[in-house]
């Protein structure tokens, strides 16, 4: 495929989930970005989901940090130069260094950095400044998956590839709601279930989006996917679907394992009980999984994140080992990343219990890796994992902190406490892209600016272990850097000389290449020895690629395993006895909900990229929390209402969502909003804080919560050109629109209050004109220069504020607002024969909800297939297909004339 433009198209990757997608990239000359999916990339073929699609809506240099800044005594920001900036970090670690000792200075760093980022990272903290501080945002991840394979393999490897999708007679998903975070994947499996009849069975406590493409749902108790896999596992042996032979050959511990299996869930009915779904649910999945060779299982953060964790991994494991059914065409367990460069970070040793290149702080890899990087005083003991990372910082035995490209006083658990210990570090370094994020509003002494997506060059590596380039097509701005140039700078300052003296990514990506093929006579499984005399050229011509790549011609292997030859001492792989399934903290009186956390559609992460573009802040612009409807008429909650949801760690206030996808005494809410996108929504700040013990990872998916009302006098939104400072006490909640933003607002403020914070929030120019209802309590003003909107606020008790707000969102990026328009503005509808599209479904090509059911009330469409083909709907990446299919359904047997 050739975008339609003459200046230069780069193939890259894309930057936000682990799928990896290929993406063409061409910026188009008027300070814009052509996006298309690569065609020839093997993770997607040519599609990307909504946010690939969006990535041009994201790349305004708006809020950018474009100058490193230092903090002054007055205690704010203010510019300075590189050099300035790196001797402050250098001079600043060096005094605590040489007063603390090496442990109390760490790095925090992101899996949204590259491979060649990360590779310096490491080498710098655990090569150099001789301490295993490091730790990323992936341990939040995937920790849990890398525990697990470790202990069954022996090392930490993907068996599998993407390819497996399209060739599985079932696909089972735990934990995982593929349809919303790995779009790209779910259609390929959807696809391989329209198209071969392969089944697809859904393991999760939320009845999800992905769900609605499935043959079955198991809806399982919080916590028990251990009883259910243990129940699978003694179900194969007593159905004789093992295979004696490879258990025999090429596998240790079978017997025990299946001894404690029978201890946990020794028959369907246990089963049954146990995970709280019904017996004939349990019976027929496990008739489908002994029935069926070609069975992946696909787990993602509904399995690592939690407190039992690395068990619940090695109880899929077991059943594939147990099967044979690992390293071979369609079957294999197969962990999904959460995020772009997850693999990376482990690759290079981004986690605080690795050293580099798959080798961990034992005595023997510690000689190594010192001898190849020629280290002085290398880290011999593991470090702390994010949680206890953090905890230190705030005991204060960690002095010094650089974060580097991700927000831990939002993502990490008791984030509160988070922002409160980052305040008082004696030197807190931030390199980021965005200047405003919670964590730089923790006052950060020093502040660098980052090169983003699309300036900066290098590796990452998806979840079937493939290696992609991420290529620049754009000007870094200003003075932003990429974090290897930045990290490589710091070690020279330090006075590390030639260790750090790279020119570009590919001497970094060469070294990281030779360090994996260093000493490797096959007895470890990261091996790119294939790659380690890359040429510059090669390199920056380098076609995706699944390690281990050991022939020189750079070709790699797609799959892992299938020879029964494991990376453990003895070649075999390893069952493991998995502990009796429990919750970490059971819910109480004062908390009696289970609090799951988790992601939106269109969002990714904090939102600092996605938050951008109107396009994705479109499908669900504000926080909210999904109840059952029976939890949420017992608690006193309306559908569509607030809540105030708390736990023992914080609070937030939230929209009301009825649900019926959420199981009783359950709760979920999103993890995106954070400070600078809405007043009390950092959902971190519930979470508790109980890790899993083998991988460190946080429980993010069961924390006891209490959920009650909440109310405001009013309620309603304000656009406007800017974000807008709202009172202390208001709830509010900011999504980006074409032109600036929209504000959905609720506060306790009288009526007669109204014009005065009209004025305050509006500007008091003269430009304003009102409308007041006082008997329904309506107030609406909008500020108007010349023809053009600037701003509006709508405000009434309830959602009575303005019922038609797509319409009126849109009339920011009007040239003009005409009389009618402004007529309807006052009025509170649109004007006559104005449409409004209705809450976004499909993000790839801006199709609402309004459309889609004209198209069923019509007639016009039945199905899925033909609301694509009338409207494009759906036809992209496929992410909204279980909407639409919700829409048919509920809109089943309306008529045009019921429903006008
Ligand atoms: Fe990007 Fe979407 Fe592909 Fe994930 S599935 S890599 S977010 S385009």
């Amino acid at each position: 495929m050739d975008l339609p433009y003459a200046t230069p198209q780069v193939r890259t990757t894309c930057p936000y989930c682990g799928v990896g997608c290929g993406v063409l990239a061409r910026a188009d000359g008027v300070g814009g970005t052509v996006i298309a999916g690569d065609p020839l990339h093997p993770a997607n073929f040519g599609r990307l989901c909504s946010k690939g699609t969006a990535l041009g809506e994201t790349l305004s240099l708006d809020g950018r940090v474009l100058h490193p800044m230092m903090r002054g005594a007055d205690g704010a920001l203010t510019r300075t130069s590189w050099d300035a900036a790196l001797n402050r970090i250098a001079t600043g670690f060096r005094a605590i260094i040489d007063r603390h000792g090496p442990d109390a200075v760490a790095l925090y760093v992101s899996g949204q950095m590259l491979t060649e980022d990360y590779y310096v990272a490491n080498k710098l903290m655990k090569g150099f400044i001789g301490s295993a501080n490091i730790d990323t945002n992936s341990r939040l991840c995937m920790a849990s998956s890398v525990a697990g394979h470790k202990r069954a393999f022996g090392s930490d490897t993907v068996p599998g590839c993407y390819e497996d999708l399209d060739q599985a007679d079932l696909v089972v998903l735990v934990g995982s709601n593929a349809a919303w975070c790995h779009p790209i994947l779910h259609h390929r499996m959807v696809r391989n279930r329209r198209e071969r009849g392969a089944r697809i069975v859904v393991i999760d406590p939320r009845r999800t989006p992905t769900a609605d493409e499935a043959d079955l749902s198991l809806q399982i108790a919080p916590g028990t996917d251990s009883v259910l896999f243990c129940g699978l596992l003694v179900h194969l042996a007593g159905a004789d679907a093992i295979d004696p032979d490879f258990i025999r050959d090429r596998t240790r511990d079978f017997s025990e394992t299946l001894a404690g299996a029978r201890r946990i869930a020794p028959d369907i009915d246990s089963v049954a009980r146990g995970c709280d779904v019904p017996r004939e649910h349990v019976a027929r999945f496990f008739d489908w999984f002994c029935a069926t060779p070609k069975t992946v299982t696909f787990y993602s953060q509904g399995v690592n994140q939690a407190a039992q964790g690395t068990d619940k991994v090695n109880a899929i494991i077991n059943c594939h080992l147990a099967t044979n059914r690992i390293g071979r065409p369609g079957m294999g367990p197969f962990s999904l990343t959460g995020q772009p460069n997850a693999m990376g970070g482990r690759e290079v040793g981004g986690l605080a219990n690795q050293l580099a290149a798959h080798m961990g702080l034992d005595a023997e890899s510690v000689d190594r890796v010192r001898r190849f990087w020629d280290a002085p005083a290398i880290a011999t003991h593991e470090g702390p994992k994010a949680v206890d990372l953090f905890d230190a910082v705030a005991a204060g035995r960690i002095k010094a902190l650089w974060v580097m490209g991700t927000n831990p006083a939002v993502s990490l658990p008791r984030a509160d406490a988070v922002r409160s210990a980052l305040a008082a570090l004696d030197l807190f370094v931030v390199s980021d892209v965005v200047a405003a994020t919670d964590t730089i509003g923790a006052g950060p002494h020093v502040l660098l600016p980052a090169a983003a997506w699309g300036e900066k060059d290098g590796t990452v590596t998806n979840s079937e272990r493939r290696i992609s380039r991420q290529r620049s097509f754009l000007e870094p701005p200003g003075e932003a850097r990429p974090d290897w140039w930045i990290v490589a700078q710091v070690g020279l300052h330090l006075g590390f000389g030639k260790a750090f003296d790279y020119r570009f990514p590919a001497d970094v990506f060469r070294e990281h290449a030779r360090l994996s093929a260093f000493e490797n006579d096959g007895t470890r499984d990261f091996d790119l020895s294939g790659l380690a005399n890359i040429s510059d050229e090669a390199y920056r011509s380098l076609k995706p690629v699944q390690w281990p790549v050991r022939d020189r011609r750079g070709g790699g292997q797609a799959r892992m395993f299938g020879d029964g030859r494991f990376y453990t001492a003895d070649g075999r792989a390893r069952f493991i006895s998995v502990a009796e399934p429990r919750l970490a903290v059971q819910p109480d009186q004062n908390h009696p909900f289970l609090l799951n956390t988790g992601r939106v559609r269109d969002h990714w992460h904090t939102m600092t990229r996605t938050g951008r573009s109107p396009r994705l802040s479109a499908h669900i612009d504000e926080p909210f929390v999904e109840v059952h409807p029976d939890d949420a008429a017992a608690a006193g909650l309306a559908d569509g209402g607030f809540a105030e949801v708390t736990s023992p760690h914080g609070k937030a206030v939230l929209r009301v969502s009825a649900s019926e996808g959420q199981r009783r005494g359950e709760l979920f809410a999103p993890i995106h909003w954070n400070g600078e996108t809405a007043s009390l929504a950092r959902i971190g700040g519930l979470v508790h804080a109980v890790c899993d013990p083998h991988s460190g990872q946080p429980d993010m998916k069961a924390t006891p919560a209490a959920i009650a009302p909440a109310s405001f006098a009013f309620e309603g939104f304000m656009l406007s050109r800017a974000s807008i400072a709202f009172p202390q006490d208001f709830w509010w909640a900011r999504a980006s629109v074409e032109g600036g933003i929209a504000t959905r607002l609720a506060a306790n403020i009288a009526f007669d209050e109204l014009a005065g914070l009209a004025r305050r929030l509006l500007g008091d120019d003269g430009a304003i004109i009102e409308f007041h209802d006082n008997t329904r309590q309506v107030y609406r003003a909008a500020r108007v220069c010349g023809d053009r909107l600037e701003a509006c606020l709508c405000l009434a008790p309830g959602q009575r504020a303005f019922p038609g707000s797509d319409w009126l969102k849109r009339q920011l990026a009007q040239p003009r607002l005409d009389e009618s328009s402004r007529r309807a503005l006052l009025a509170g509808r649109p004007p006559e024969g104005a449409a409004d599209c209705g809450p976004m479904v499909c993000a790839c090509f801006g199709v609402g909800r309004a459309a889609i059911e004209k198209l069923i009330v019509t007639g016009a469409a039945a199905t899925v297939e033909s609301v694509g083909t009338l409207l494009k709907a759906g036809t992209n990446c496929g992410s909204c297909q279980p909407e639409i299919r919700r829409l048919i359904s509920s809109n089943g047997g309306r008529t045009l004339e019921a429903t006008a």
